[in-house]
């Protein structure tokens, strides 16, 4: 998670500490304009079903281009954000960009977004998001909003009354990255979440460590007790694909299917399920 990166970057390196400040404030400074100068973007990286191969939806990964750094990674930018109060903004784009995206998609295919705990301060979220989705008529349905545990420790009966207003409105909301933060189960007792979202760090273990693989199958179990939707993410090979449709994943995400990739790159077999649905039965003989 993005606010690990940020505190290892500070834990570890004493005699750079004053270069490492000063860099942030630089990129702090640069973020800044980086909005209005168009520097943002977002990437999708397709939600796989895990029943029929099908994208069901995608979820909305930011970008910096960068004029001369080229593409910094959100694990570098998001953290300095949230510490500048820049992420109201940026978030604030990036919920309506990703909605406006979305409503140009096939119905059946949702969108993820992601949010920090910064967007929970004050009571604005709710409303931008009410407006993000007027504004590009979305559906709420095909809106999930991706949270992590880290939201819960300040203010959870705010949080949370904020949470059921999003769930009022009919948006779906997901545990992001479940089993690395605080990982209370009280968060679970007191919100429905509708999916959790497994931590690759689990998943990239599968093929070597067995006690990963009994926490990744007693998460799926517990998940999916409560009523919850099971994705796994951090997807890379075909074996980790295998263990985690067998412990009931319904949703993997990971490079084994794509990398989040600009719309403009989305290859349209991601957008049209029905026609690749089709020649998925007649696999048996080609071109039937
Ligand atoms: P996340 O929400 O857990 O997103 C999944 C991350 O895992 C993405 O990294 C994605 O590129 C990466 N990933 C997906 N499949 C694989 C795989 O098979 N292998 C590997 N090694 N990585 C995979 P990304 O795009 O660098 O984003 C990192 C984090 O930054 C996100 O983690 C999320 O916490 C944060 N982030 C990204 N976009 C936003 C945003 O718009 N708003 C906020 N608040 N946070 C964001
Ligand atoms: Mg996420
Ligand atoms: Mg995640
Ligand atoms: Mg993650």
């Amino acid at each position: 998670q993005a606010k690990d990166a940020g505190r290892s970057t500070f834990c570890f390196f004493h005699t750079g500490m004053d270069d490492i400040a000063q860099e942030r404030r630089l990129l702090g400074s640069e973020l800044a304009s980086a909005l209005e100068a168009g520097e943002l973007c977002l990437h999708f990286q397709p939600l796989i079903a895990a029943g029929t191969g099908e994208p069901a939806g995608f979820e909305a990964l930011l970008r910096w281009q960068h004029p001369t750094r080229g593409l910094v990674p959100p694990s570098t930018f998001i953290p300095i954000a949230e510490q500048t109060g820049l992420i109201k903004a940026i978030g604030g784009w990036v919920i309506e960009e990703a909605c406006r995206t979305a409503s140009s998609w096939p119905e059946h295919l949702k969108v993820a977004v992601n949010l920090s705990p910064a967007q929970f301060e004050g009571s604005s979220i709710v409303e931008a998001v009410r407006s993000a989705i007027t504004e590009a008529r979305l559906d709420p349905q095909r809106l999930e909003l991706e949270i992590t545990e880290s939201l819960f420790i300040a203010q959870p009966e705010d949080v949370l009354d904020k949470l059921r207003q999003l769930k009022g409105m009919g948006i779906s909301v997901a545990m992001d990255d479940f089993g690395t933060g605080y990982s209370s189960l009280s968060y679970l007792w007191k919100f429905p979440f509708d999916r959790l979202k497994m931590d690759r760090s689990f998943v990239s273990a599968i093929e070597h460590d067995r006690i990963a693989c009994d926490i990744l199958r007693a998460i799926s179990s517990l998940g999916r007790s409560l009523g919850m939707s099971i994705t796994a993410e951090g997807v890379e090979t075909e074996a980790q694909a295998k263990f985690l449709q067998g412990i009931g994943c319904d949703q993997l995400q990971g490079f084994l299917f794509s990398r989040p990739l600009p719309v403009e790159n989305m290859p349209v077999y991601f957008l049209q399920p029905v026609i690749r649905r089709h020649r998925g039965e007649a696999g048996a003989q080609p071109d039937a």
